[in-house]
Protein backbone atom coordinates (compact mmCIF):
# COMPACT_ATOMS: atom_id res chain seq x y z
CA UNK A 1 0.00 0.00 0.00
CA UNK A 2 1.13 3.67 -0.69
CA UNK A 3 2.60 5.28 2.43
CA UNK A 4 0.86 8.50 3.13
CA UNK A 5 3.50 11.84 3.51
CA UNK A 6 3.08 14.91 5.46
CA UNK A 7 3.52 18.07 3.14
CA UNK A 8 3.71 21.23 5.27
CA UNK A 9 3.10 24.50 3.82
CA UNK A 10 3.83 27.78 4.65
CA UNK A 11 4.14 31.17 3.26
CA UNK A 12 2.82 35.01 4.38
CA UNK A 13 -0.60 35.84 4.98
CA UNK A 14 -2.05 36.70 1.49
CA UNK A 15 0.14 34.91 -0.72
CA UNK A 16 -2.82 32.56 -1.72
CA UNK A 17 -2.14 29.68 0.25
CA UNK A 18 -6.04 28.50 0.75
CA UNK A 19 -6.57 29.92 -2.72
CA UNK A 20 -4.14 27.18 -4.04
CA UNK A 21 -4.87 24.62 -1.61
CA UNK A 22 -8.79 24.59 -2.51
CA UNK A 23 -7.56 24.15 -6.05
CA UNK A 24 -5.46 21.45 -5.46
CA UNK A 25 -7.72 19.69 -3.24
CA UNK A 26 -10.54 19.87 -6.21
CA UNK A 27 -7.41 17.75 -8.67
CA UNK A 28 -6.54 15.65 -6.22
CA UNK A 29 -9.79 14.01 -4.13
CA UNK A 30 -7.48 11.62 -1.98
CA UNK A 31 -5.82 14.50 -0.27
CA UNK A 32 -6.65 14.96 3.74
CA UNK A 33 -5.86 18.29 4.40
CA UNK A 34 -5.80 19.28 8.34
CA UNK A 35 -8.18 21.61 9.75
CA UNK A 36 -6.66 23.97 12.63
CA UNK A 37 -7.62 24.85 15.90
CA UNK A 38 -7.75 28.36 16.18
CA UNK A 39 -8.80 31.15 18.54
CA UNK A 40 -9.08 33.98 15.83
CA UNK A 41 -12.56 34.70 14.87
CA UNK A 42 -14.40 33.17 12.09
CA UNK A 43 -14.10 35.32 8.71
CA UNK A 44 -17.21 36.05 6.31
CA UNK A 45 -18.00 32.77 4.80
CA UNK A 46 -15.92 30.51 6.98
CA UNK A 47 -17.42 27.29 8.81
CA UNK A 48 -16.70 25.92 11.96
CA UNK A 49 -14.72 22.29 11.49
CA UNK A 50 -14.35 23.33 7.54
CA UNK A 51 -12.03 25.98 7.86
CA UNK A 52 -10.99 25.91 11.33
CA UNK A 53 -12.11 24.56 14.70
CA UNK A 54 -12.95 28.03 16.08
CA UNK A 55 -12.35 27.70 19.58
CA UNK A 56 -12.17 29.83 22.87
CA UNK A 57 -8.81 30.52 24.49
CA UNK A 58 -9.99 28.67 27.14
CA UNK A 59 -10.87 25.57 24.91
CA UNK A 60 -7.44 26.22 23.14
CA UNK A 61 -5.57 26.04 26.25
CA UNK A 62 -7.18 22.71 27.05
CA UNK A 63 -5.95 20.85 23.84
CA UNK A 64 -2.65 21.98 24.59
CA UNK A 65 -2.34 20.46 27.76
CA UNK A 66 -4.52 17.42 26.47
CA UNK A 67 -1.12 17.17 24.11
CA UNK A 68 -3.98 16.95 21.44
CA UNK A 69 -1.82 19.04 19.19
CA UNK A 70 1.19 18.06 16.90
CA UNK A 71 2.07 21.91 16.82
CA UNK A 72 0.97 25.10 17.89
CA UNK A 73 1.80 28.61 17.84
CA UNK A 74 0.85 32.56 18.35
CA UNK A 75 0.09 34.34 14.90
CA UNK A 76 -0.49 37.80 15.04
CA UNK A 77 -2.59 37.97 18.54
CA UNK A 78 -4.38 34.65 17.88
CA UNK A 79 -3.34 31.23 18.72
CA UNK A 80 -3.07 28.30 15.70
CA UNK A 81 -2.66 24.28 16.34
CA UNK A 82 -2.67 21.09 14.44
CA UNK A 83 -4.66 18.48 15.84
CA UNK A 84 -2.69 15.70 15.84
CA UNK A 85 -5.33 12.47 15.97
CA UNK A 86 -6.67 12.74 12.20
CA UNK A 87 -2.83 13.61 10.97
CA UNK A 88 -2.09 10.32 12.01
CA UNK A 89 -5.47 8.77 11.16
CA UNK A 90 -5.01 9.79 7.05
CA UNK A 91 -1.24 9.05 7.07
CA UNK A 92 -1.83 5.31 8.50
CA UNK A 93 -4.43 5.09 5.79
CA UNK A 94 -2.04 5.89 3.11
CA UNK A 95 -3.22 9.41 2.26
CA UNK A 96 -0.94 12.41 1.58
CA UNK A 97 -1.73 15.00 4.49
CA UNK A 98 -1.17 18.72 4.07
CA UNK A 99 -0.82 21.09 6.83
CA UNK A 100 -1.20 24.79 6.02
CA UNK A 101 1.07 26.53 9.15
CA UNK A 102 3.38 29.21 9.39
CA UNK A 103 7.07 28.43 9.67
CA UNK A 104 6.96 28.27 13.73
CA UNK A 105 4.80 25.45 13.53
CA UNK A 106 6.62 23.56 10.30
CA UNK A 107 9.95 23.55 12.56
CA UNK A 108 8.07 22.47 15.49
CA UNK A 109 6.28 19.25 12.78
CA UNK A 110 9.86 18.69 11.11
CA UNK A 111 11.33 18.26 14.83
CA UNK A 112 8.91 15.72 15.38
CA UNK A 113 8.20 13.92 11.78
CA UNK A 114 12.06 14.21 10.30
CA UNK A 115 10.37 12.99 6.96
CA UNK A 116 7.64 15.37 6.11
CA UNK A 117 8.47 17.77 3.24
CA UNK A 118 8.61 21.78 3.58
CA UNK A 119 6.87 23.87 0.94
CA UNK A 120 7.34 27.51 0.99
CA UNK A 121 4.85 29.91 -0.99
CA UNK A 122 6.11 33.12 -2.24
CA UNK A 123 4.66 36.12 -3.81
CA UNK A 124 5.85 37.36 -6.97
CA UNK A 125 6.75 40.73 -5.34
CA UNK A 126 6.36 42.44 -2.19
CA UNK A 127 3.84 45.00 -3.73
CA UNK A 128 1.20 42.56 -5.19
CA UNK A 129 1.34 41.00 -1.39
CA UNK A 130 0.27 44.19 0.05
CA UNK A 131 -2.56 44.09 -2.83
CA UNK A 132 -3.69 40.46 -2.30
CA UNK A 133 -3.90 41.32 1.24
CA UNK A 134 -5.74 44.61 1.50
CA UNK A 135 -7.81 44.00 -1.44
CA UNK A 136 -8.72 40.21 0.13
CA UNK A 137 -10.56 42.88 2.47
CA UNK A 138 -11.16 40.71 5.49
CA UNK A 139 -8.37 42.52 7.84
CA UNK A 140 -8.14 45.44 9.55
CA UNK A 141 -4.97 48.11 8.40
CA UNK A 142 -3.90 47.38 11.91
CA UNK A 143 -3.97 43.55 11.01
CA UNK A 144 -2.63 44.26 7.44
CA UNK A 145 0.59 45.87 9.06
CA UNK A 146 1.37 43.06 11.67
CA UNK A 147 0.62 40.30 8.98
CA UNK A 148 3.35 42.52 6.34
CA UNK A 149 5.86 42.49 9.52
CA UNK A 150 5.34 38.52 9.94
CA UNK A 151 5.35 38.37 6.63
CA UNK A 152 9.39 39.78 6.35
CA UNK A 153 10.24 37.64 9.17
CA UNK A 154 8.83 34.30 7.59
CA UNK A 155 10.45 35.05 4.48
CA UNK A 156 14.02 34.74 6.35
CA UNK A 157 13.29 30.86 7.07
CA UNK A 158 12.54 30.41 3.46
CA UNK A 159 15.56 28.57 2.43
CA UNK A 160 15.14 25.97 5.48
CA UNK A 161 12.59 24.74 3.36
CA UNK A 162 12.52 21.74 0.69
CA UNK A 163 10.72 23.73 -1.73
CA UNK A 164 9.23 27.03 -2.81
CA UNK A 165 6.55 27.54 -5.56
CA UNK A 166 6.06 31.18 -6.20
CA UNK A 167 2.11 31.82 -6.76
CA UNK A 168 1.94 33.95 -9.90
CA UNK A 169 -0.60 31.93 -11.72
CA UNK A 170 -2.75 30.10 -9.28
CA UNK A 171 -3.16 27.14 -12.33
CA UNK A 172 0.65 27.00 -12.52
CA UNK A 173 1.39 27.24 -8.50
CA UNK A 174 -0.87 24.05 -8.02
CA UNK A 175 0.93 22.07 -11.20
CA UNK A 176 4.59 22.81 -9.29
CA UNK A 177 2.58 21.50 -5.92
CA UNK A 178 1.62 18.63 -7.45
CA UNK A 179 4.70 18.12 -9.30
CA UNK A 180 6.69 18.09 -5.43
CA UNK A 181 4.07 15.31 -4.57
CA UNK A 182 4.50 12.76 -7.09
CA UNK A 183 8.76 13.63 -6.83
CA UNK A 184 8.79 12.97 -3.29
CA UNK A 185 6.81 9.63 -3.85
CA UNK A 186 9.66 8.71 -6.29
CA UNK A 187 12.21 8.54 -3.39
CA UNK A 188 14.49 5.10 -3.72
CA UNK A 189 13.35 3.72 -0.38
CA UNK A 190 9.64 4.00 -0.62
CA UNK A 191 9.98 2.79 -4.55
CA UNK A 192 11.96 -0.15 -3.36
CA UNK A 193 9.38 -1.34 -0.69
CA UNK A 194 6.70 -0.86 -2.98
CA UNK A 195 8.73 -3.38 -5.35
CA UNK A 196 9.63 -5.63 -1.90
CA UNK A 197 12.81 -4.61 -1.56
CA UNK A 198 12.43 -3.01 1.66
CA UNK A 199 16.13 -2.35 3.24
CA UNK A 200 16.99 -4.90 5.58
CA UNK A 201 17.87 -3.30 8.99
CA UNK A 202 21.03 -4.58 10.39
CA UNK A 203 19.38 -7.17 13.10
CA UNK A 204 16.95 -8.24 10.08
CA UNK A 205 20.41 -8.97 7.90
CA UNK A 206 22.64 -10.57 10.73
CA UNK A 207 19.63 -12.55 11.37
CA UNK A 208 19.53 -14.15 7.87
CA UNK A 209 23.28 -13.81 7.56
CA UNK A 210 23.98 -16.02 10.68
P1 LIG B 1 -3.58 33.08 2.26
O1 LIG B 1 -4.39 31.83 2.47
O2 LIG B 1 -2.15 32.79 1.89
O3 LIG B 1 -3.66 34.04 3.40
P2 LIG B 1 -5.61 33.71 0.22
O4 LIG B 1 -5.72 32.40 -0.48
O5 LIG B 1 -6.71 34.12 1.15
O6 LIG B 1 -4.18 33.84 0.98
O7 LIG B 1 -5.42 34.82 -0.93
C1 LIG B 1 -5.32 36.20 -0.64
C2 LIG B 1 -5.96 36.99 -1.78
O8 LIG B 1 -5.15 36.87 -2.95
C3 LIG B 1 -7.36 36.50 -2.15
O9 LIG B 1 -8.18 37.63 -2.40
C4 LIG B 1 -7.13 35.66 -3.40
O10 LIG B 1 -8.25 35.67 -4.25
C5 LIG B 1 -5.94 36.38 -4.06
N1 LIG B 1 -5.05 35.50 -4.85
C6 LIG B 1 -4.60 34.26 -4.52
N2 LIG B 1 -3.77 33.77 -5.47
C7 LIG B 1 -3.71 34.71 -6.44
C8 LIG B 1 -3.02 34.81 -7.71
N3 LIG B 1 -2.23 33.83 -8.15
N4 LIG B 1 -3.18 35.93 -8.43
C9 LIG B 1 -3.97 36.93 -7.99
N5 LIG B 1 -4.65 36.93 -6.82
C10 LIG B 1 -4.53 35.82 -6.05
P1 LIG C 1 -5.13 32.99 8.80
O1 LIG C 1 -5.55 33.74 10.03
O2 LIG C 1 -4.76 33.92 7.67
O3 LIG C 1 -6.11 31.90 8.40
O4 LIG C 1 -3.78 32.22 9.18
C1 LIG C 1 -2.68 32.92 9.71
C2 LIG C 1 -1.45 32.06 9.71
O5 LIG C 1 -1.63 30.95 10.60
C3 LIG C 1 -1.10 31.45 8.35
O6 LIG C 1 0.30 31.63 8.14
C4 LIG C 1 -1.41 29.99 8.49
O7 LIG C 1 -0.54 29.18 7.71
C5 LIG C 1 -1.12 29.79 9.98
N1 LIG C 1 -1.80 28.61 10.55
C6 LIG C 1 -3.01 28.11 10.27
N2 LIG C 1 -3.25 27.00 10.97
C7 LIG C 1 -2.14 26.78 11.73
C8 LIG C 1 -1.76 25.76 12.67
O8 LIG C 1 -2.48 24.81 12.95
N3 LIG C 1 -0.54 25.89 13.24
C9 LIG C 1 0.31 26.91 12.96
N4 LIG C 1 1.50 26.91 13.57
N5 LIG C 1 0.00 27.87 12.08
C10 LIG C 1 -1.21 27.81 11.46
Amino acid sequence: MKRGRLFVISGPSGVGKSTILKELLQRQKDIYFSVSATTRKPRPGEIDSVHYHFRTPEEFRRLIEEEALLEWAEYVGNYYGTPVKYVDEAIKKGQNVILDIEVQGARSVVQKRPDAVRIFIAPPSWKELERRLTERGTDDAKTVKGRLARAREEFERASDYDYMVINDEVGHAVSELEAIMIAEHCRPAEKMASIGHAKKTKKQAKRQNG
